[in-house]
Formats: C-alpha cells, sequence, structure tokens
C-alpha cells in the first residue's frame, strides 16, 4: 500500500509502492478512484487519475490492483455508451444522475443479462485461442461470435446450449499443459497492447462509402487509415456521420473526444436516433459509442482511442470488417499534452510531448486487413478514421502534421467550399488516397477499366480547371479556347452533378459504386462528344444548352431502383442532341 504525496489535477504522486508495476490500474484515496501509473523512480509513482481528484490530499491510501487498464469483451457491448475507461454511462447515469458520481464501479458488461449461448463445437473437439466455440444472436444486425481467449489451448471436455450471463460457465476445457479451464462468453484484454493477429494483408477491398467524392475520387481500403481535418463547420461531423451510417462495414465503434461538453451531448443525443439505412433498424445495434466529453477528467480522454481501438480489434477477430472513427484526434493530443505538462516532461512543438508522433502511430498501427488468430481460416478488417480539428483550421500544427505521415487518405475538408455550399466540402486539390494501386485490382474486376480511366480524367479535368481559372482571374473568360471553355463546362458538371452529395437528401445521401461510376462515365462522355463536336466546328454555346444537360444534373436524385434505365436513357438522348447540336446551319 502507497501513500500520496502530491495531488496536481489529474495527477497523483504516491510512495511506497513497491509492489506496483508500470502501466497498474490503482485504486486511490477512500473512494478508490481508478487511476494508471504512468512513469515508476523506486517505489514512487506518477499516477494519472481517471476521476475528480478534488479532496484528494498527501497521505490518502493507493493500492495497485496488479493488472493494467482492461477492457471487458463480450456479450453486451453493442448498442451501449461508455466512457473512456469503459465504464457504462447509461447505467451510471441511472443510478448517480447526470453527473457522474466518483468511485462508482459497475462492470462495463452486465452481470445479471442471460444471453442465449448456441455450441459451434462439441465436447471432444481441440481447441485452441481465437477459435469460436459458440455464438450468441447479440442483436439484430450482429452474430456475436465467442472466442476462445489467448493463450488456451486444449480439448473441449463439456459444451452447453442455454441462457446464460457473461461470467457463467458455457464450456470446459482440458487444457493441454495440465488441469482444466472453465470457459465464460467474457474476456479482458489490456487495452494499450493490441490484440494478437496471424498475418496482416494488404488491404485490397475498397470500403463502400457511398460518398461519391470519398468512393470515386479518394477511395479508403478495409483496413486502412485516413485522416479528416477541418476547421470548425466545414462539415466532419456530418462526414463521420455519413461514414458511421453507409459504410459497408458490421461494426462501428465511434469514440467522441469531445469538442466542448454541448457538442458531445449532440452526439450522445443523435447517435441513438440515427437509424441503419440498410435494415431500417437503430444505428445503435452495430455500434459502440465511446463518449468522454471536456468536462469529464483528462486522463479519461487519454485512455478513450485505446480503449475503443481494442474493442474494434475484439470484433475484428471474429472475422469483421469494423471501422473507428474518432473524433477528434486533436482534442486527445490535448489531453496527452496536459498530463506530459504535469509530468513536467520535456515540452516538443507546441508543448506537445516528443512522443506525440509515435503515439498516434501506435494508434493507427492497430488498423489493418488480418488473418485472424485462430486454428479457422478467418479474415477481419479493422479500418481506422480520425478526425482532426486543428485551431482556426491551420494544418501546419503538430497534430495534423504528425497525423499526416501516418495516414495514408487524406480527406481534407475546406471552409472555402463550405461556406460556398459545395458538400461535402473536400478538396479535391489536396486530398488524396494512397490505396489505388491495392485497390485497382477489386477496381478492374468490379467496375471494367473505364473506372479508373474516367476516375484518372475527372482528376486531370479538375486540376485543369483550377489552372484555367488562375488565367481567367488574369486576362477574362473570352481569351479561353473553345476546348478549353468545354473544360470549365466539364469540371463545374464534375462538381455540381458528381462531386456534391446532400447528406440530407435521401436518395442523394448514398449511391452505390456501380451508379457512380455510371454516372460520372455519362459526364465523361458528354465531355468528349462535345470536344469532337468542336473540333469539326460547333459551337460550344448550343453544346451547352442542350435539354439532357439538365438531366444530367439531376440525375443523382433518381431513385435508386430507376437509375440503370433512367442512365441509358440520358445517355442515348445525350448522344443524339449532341449530334444534332453540332449540325451545321
Ligand atoms: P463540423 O463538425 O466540422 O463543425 P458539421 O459537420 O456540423 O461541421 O457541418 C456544419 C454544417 O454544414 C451542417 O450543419 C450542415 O448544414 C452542413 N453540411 C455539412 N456536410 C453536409 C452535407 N454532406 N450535405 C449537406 N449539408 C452539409
Amino acid at each position: 500500500m502507497g501513500k500520496i504525496i502530491k495531488v496536481s489535477g489529474p495527477l497523483v504522486v504516491a510512495d511506497g509502492l513497491a509492489d506496483a508495476g508500470m502501466a497498474d490500474v490503482v485504486k486511490v484515496g477512500a473512494q478508490g478512484l481508478k487511476g494508471e501509473i504512468l512513469t515508476m523512480t523506486g517505489d514512487t509513482a506518477s499516477i494519472q487519475v481517471y476521476e475528480e481528484t478534488a479532496g484528494l490530499g498527501p497521505g490518502a491510501e493507493v493500492y495497485t490492483t496488479g493488472a493494467p487498464l482492461s477492457v471487458e469483451l463480450g456479450p453486451g457491448m453493442l448498442e451501449n455508451i461508455y466512457d473512456g475507461i469503459q465504464r457504462p454511462l447509461t447505467e451510471i447515469r441511472a443510478i448517480a444522475g447526470e453527473t457522474i458520481a466518483r468511485g462508482i464501479d459497475i462492470p462495463a458488461l452486465n452481470r445479471e443479462k442471460k444471453w442465449h449461448f448456441v455450441p459451434v463445437k462439441q465436447a471432444g473437439d481441440r481447441i485452441s485461442g481465437g477459435d469460436i466455440i459458440g455464438t450468441v444472436e447479440e442483436t439484430s444486425a450482429l452474430t456475436h461470435r465467442i472466442m476462445v481467449p489467448h493463450g488456451v489451448v486444449g480439448t473441449l471436455k463439456s459444451i452447453t446450449e442455454g441462457d446464460f450471463t457473461v461470467t457463467d460457465t458455457v464450456a470446459v476445457a482440458e487444457l493441454e499443459r495440465g488441469g482444466e479451464r472453465a470457459l465464460t462468453m467474457m474476456q479482458t484484454w489490456p487495452v494499450r497492447i493490441g490484440r494478437p493477429y496471424k498475418q496482416k494483408f494488404l488491404p485490397d477491398t475498397p470500403m463502400q462509402s457511398g460518398q461519391r467524392v470519398i468512393d470515386t475520387l479518394f477511395p479508403i481500403a478495409k483496413g486502412g487509415t485516413a485522416a479528416v481535418p477541418g476547421p470548425f463547420g466545414s462539415g466532419k461531423t456530418v462526414v463521420q456521420h455519413a461514414l458511421a451510417k453507409w459504410s459497408d462495414v458490421d461494426v462501428v465503434v465511434y469514440i467522441g473526444c469531445g469538442e466542448r461538453g454541448n457538442e458531445m451531448t449532440d452526439v450522445l443525443m443523435e447517435f441513438p436516433e440515427l437509424q441503419d439505412p440498410r435494415t431500417g433498424e437503430p444505428l445503435m445495434k452495430r455500434t459502440v459509442l465511446i463518449a468522454n466529453t471536456s468536462d469529464m477528467p483528462v486522463a479519461a480522454r487519454e485512455a478513450s482511442i485505446y480503449t475503443g481501438i481494442t474493442i474494434a480489434e475484439y470484433f475484428r477477430d471474429m472475422g469483421y470488417d469494423v471501422a473507428v472513427i474518432a473524433d477528434s484526434t486533436s482534442r486527445w493530443a490535448e489531453a496527452l499534452r496536459e498530463m506530459s505538462g504535469r509530468l513536467e516532461e520535456m515540452p516538443g512543438e507546441e508543448g506537445y510531448p516528443a512522443y506525440l508522433a509515435s503515439r498516434l502511430a501506435q494508434f493507427y498501427e492497430r488498423a489493418g486487413c488480418v488473418q485472424c488468430l485462430s486454428s479457422e481460416v478467418r479474415r477481419g478488417s479493422l479500418t481506422a478514421i480520425g478526425a482532426v480539428s486543428p485551431p482556426g483550421g491551420d494544418t501546419s500544427e503538430p497534430v495534423s502534421q504528425a497525423t499526416l505521415r501516418i495516414v495514408k487518405v487524406f480527406w481534407g475538408l475546406d471552409s472555402g467550399l463550405a461556406h460556398a455550399r459545395h458538400f461535402p466540402a473536400i478538396n479535391w486539390l489536396n486530398s488524396y488516397s494512397l490505396y489505388m494501386d491495392n485497390l485497382r485490382g477489386w477496381f478492374e474486376k468490379n467496375l471494367g477499366r473505364s473506372f479508373l480511366e474516367n476516375r484518372a480524367k475527372a482528376v486531370a479535368i479538375l486540376q485543369q480547371e483550377s489552372e484555367l481559372q488562375e488565367i481567367v482571374k488574369l486576362v477574362g473568360q473570352d481569351s479561353l479556347s473553345p476546348a478549353d471553355r468545354l473544360t470549365m463546362e466539364t469540371a463545374k458538371m464534375i462538381r455540381e452533378d458528381y462531386l456534391q452529395q446532400n447528406a440530407f437528401v435521401d436518395i442523394d445521401n448514398y449511391s452505390s459504386y456501380d451508379r457512380q461510376s455510371i454516372l460520372l462515365d455519362i459526364i465523361l462522355q458528354y465531355d468528349a462528344q462535345c470536344r469532337r463536336a468542336i473540333a469539326g466546328g460547333a459551337d460550344l454555346g448550343k453544346l451547352i444548352s442542350i435539354e439532357v444537360r439538365d438531366r444530367i444534373g439531376r440525375a443523382k436524385s433518381v431513385p435508386e431502383e430507376e437509375y440503370p434505365t433512367a442512365y441509358s436513357a440520358i445517355a442515348a438522348d445525350m448522344a443524339e442532341q449532341i449530334k444534332e447540336a453540332a449540325q451545321h446551319d
């Protein structure tokens, strides 16, 4: 048992802790506040406390639990809202009211609730860590696969179907190294250590988000990493909600490191209301929410991204596609900076600790497409997406810079575009995806070679537009050749008829890859046919005012079941009308 010698906000220094290890979870003071050892010198430990430390003083007792900060993994996580150290907020609120009372110790997984366990293995089967022994229909959206904890190798002696709590024994294993082990539906895992897998693969399948600017121009692979930096009001929240709603993943873990208290409350209020567009059921049925408002202690915010990604890894290990969305990593980095300051560490750039970049890397490194640890062959993926909110939108600051060196996709939100009501305000000139090479095979197989060619053309036209705009600024529109003016016209179509997508319009908020590829092709066909006509002496003005242009503009609002017919009609009429407009009088 140790004793406190100093308290500085969330940091407590205690001595007499010779029996404690680095990273141990400790109980501090009479209320048993939860904390974690950050550094140890001799028997003196610096502890970050996850709860408000007011009232603590020198002399108060500190105990080590002898275990690192861990999460409970098992049925009951979906639909739940946790804080940064996996305390179930809804249950705590029911007991303690709006503000979280200190020292409350409610387990993360409900101990009374019974789940119907259906074995998929039988007595006599060999088992080892990661093998699936049975399933639980956790929600209507997801079957929870119960896995053998890591390190267990042996033979099943018994396994029972029935209704059990997470701590009841569902199976007994005779261990290879001797003895028996009762298996339950729950396991624990230390949050700061990545869960093991057999092998990592290069991601080769896109995560389909249904957002045209993302899927077509800057796709992210399942198992990939992306950052969404953007100033306040540029649409970060809307983009992240769209990703959580529409991405073709099985589970979403949403980590909210609150901007300000009330903003996080918005997420807490809004998220449970969101519907899963595919099933019509609440989105929460496949979501785990981790919430930290800025009025919660900073240390819990620091822990939240590890808690979130560990839960995500656990679902990945079942063989699911999982996405982690962290909003925002800037607030997380500020928590890191505050703790570092109190530890009196040498500050790096803008006061952030020198290990900021390596901590960020440790988070994103846990993403990936893996072969799961199991004697069966099973693949899962974990995609990590982090929002960054640089002060004033200036991405030269340390958190943005460190993030950009790690992630492979950059969706740069632009206040200028948001101001002009171009949404999603992802700037097509500075955003990028480094997954294009990995995804080439998937695109060619599923969308044909023309999709990649069209994508390259669209990117080139948008770039030419920005160069032409410079010229127009200097010498005016009239100086442009008809071919250049057509380029400007096509770029406008790409921006307005294709990239702009209204998240609040039912038909427009999601676009399948097939639909995206046909619509882009129509726009580029228009460009190609007009270009030929101009070369033959046709008048650009006439070509621009053909009737079908209007229909292209409205093509994104055609109902999903009608687009194949509607789009072929547009393509046919377009060819006809261009031919007519190109005829000399
Ligand atoms: P941030 O989280 O970056 O502060 P928000 O995500 O709250 O910004 O977006 C600000 C506003 O921009 C929204 O309230 C909405 O009106 C508009 N907006 C953002 N994205 C879209 C979109 N895809 N479609 C339509 N409106 C959007």
